[in-house]
């Protein structure tokens, strides 16, 4: 599901101008030194969305037209992919994270900004040979041997695309598809600030190998279950609108619970897209879903259009992510985790006149 609006941090920061030459060089060695019979493991963050997916098993075809053979691919948590990204090239990769290699000769991470993302996987960083990082997030703490960090990219594809290049290894259109559904999730489908012209140049280049574009968006983002549509409404219906918070720039959020999806039939993946619905909201400058994972615990999505910095809210209740898309586990009841929000949205209120 989409990462949301990527944006780059304004802080200066080693990582902030993306990998130098040295750190290309370096994730391109560690490639080629897996030895003829060696074992890779690709990982991306728990939860996947299309950008973690989608760079993961575009870069896991890629390995195999290397020659690659004994290469898996897996998140943390429950093996299941949601509907919207079942059936891309490359998912016959993927091994529940229970029957990962327990020291593989390289893993590689994708999209994960924190160690913590990785969930009960974070231990094979010390069992393998080497571990080399693939993110664009502002926040990702270098976490790997090898880390290929770039803020500006617009998706982690973009970084997965420009390690191709220097593999030799030319695009195809399985691996296009991977790194087509990874591109538009992060950039919204090319509507968010971080469409750059590369954005355009990189979709140019995986169109050209023959890909449907209608098809891919359609399944991607224009699909859902008949109960989803239904259950959409009822969380929508009790959305509620704060004009005064954030400055005055305005809070609009909503909640669904574990009883909501059981009522309608529906797996919590389904939620990832309610955000798009709620973030329409002219009123509000911030947006917010607060989703029940357990009886005590919420997986919560924030959104900004560029009043406030959310991934310092996020930051601040113990989660991550982009300046205008972050997240973060809210504890307690969903009033409290937003209670919670409201308290820290002056302190990341942008000043403009910076
Ligand atoms: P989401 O609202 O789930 O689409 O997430 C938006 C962004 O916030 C993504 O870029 C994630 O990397 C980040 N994010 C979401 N949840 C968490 C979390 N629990 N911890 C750290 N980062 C998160
Ligand atoms: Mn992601
Ligand atoms: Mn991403």
């Amino acid at each position: 599901m989409p990462d949301g609006a990527v944006e780059t941090s304004t802080e200066a920061s080693p990582a902030a101008a993306g990998p130098v030459e040295a750190e290309w060089a370096a994730a391109v060695a560690a490639v080629r030194s897996v030895p003829a019979d060696g074992r890779v493991l690709l990982i991306c963050h728990v939860n996947p969305d299309g950008d973690a997916l989608g760079s993961m098993l575009g870069f896991g075809l890629a390995l195999r037209r290397l020659g690659v053979r004994r290469l898996q691919a897996t998140f943390p948590g429950p093996p299941e992919v949601p509907d919207t990204l079942r059936g891309l090239p490359g998912e016959e990769l993927l091994v529940p994270a229970a029957e990962a290699y327990p020291d593989p000769d390289l893993v590689v991470c994708f999209d994960a900004a924190s160690e913590s993302r990785l969930g009960e996987l974070v231990d094979r960083l010390a069992t393998a040979g080497t571990a080399l990082v693939l993110d664009h997030h502002a926040s990702n703490t270098r976490f790997g041997a090898v880390n290929l960090v770039d803020p500006c990219a617009a998706a982690t594809s973009v970084v997965v695309d420009e390690l191709l290049t220097r593999l030799g290894v030319p695009l195809d259109a399985g691996i296009a598809e991977c790194l087509y559904v990874a591109l538009t999730t992060d950039t919204g489908s090319f509507r968010f600030e971080a469409t750059t012209p590369a954005v355009h140049h990189l979709a140019a280049r995986l169109l050209a190998t023959g890909i449907r574009p209608g098809d891919i968006s359609r399944r991607i983002f224009d699909t859902r279950p008949f109960g989803a549509v239904r259950l959409f409404g009822e969380v929508l219906g009790r959305a509620r609108l704060e004009p005064a918070a954030a400055g005055g720039r305005g809070l609009v959020w909503t909640y669904a619970t574990l009883d909501d999806l059981a009522r309608h039939g529906q797996r919590p993946y389904v939620l990832e897209a309610l955000i798009d619905s709620v973030r329409c909201t002219a009123e509000a400058d911030v947006s917010c879903v607060v989703k029940q994972t357990s009886p005590d615990e919420w997986a919560v999505s924030l959104r900004s259009k560029g009043a406030v910095d959310v991934s310092r809210v996020a930051v601040a209740l113990g989660g991550g992510g982009h300046r205008f898309a972050a997240g973060f586990t809210g504890r307690g009841g969903a009033e409290q985790v937003v209670d919670a929000i409201r308290d820290q949205l002056d302190a990341a209120l942008i000043d403009v006149r910076r």
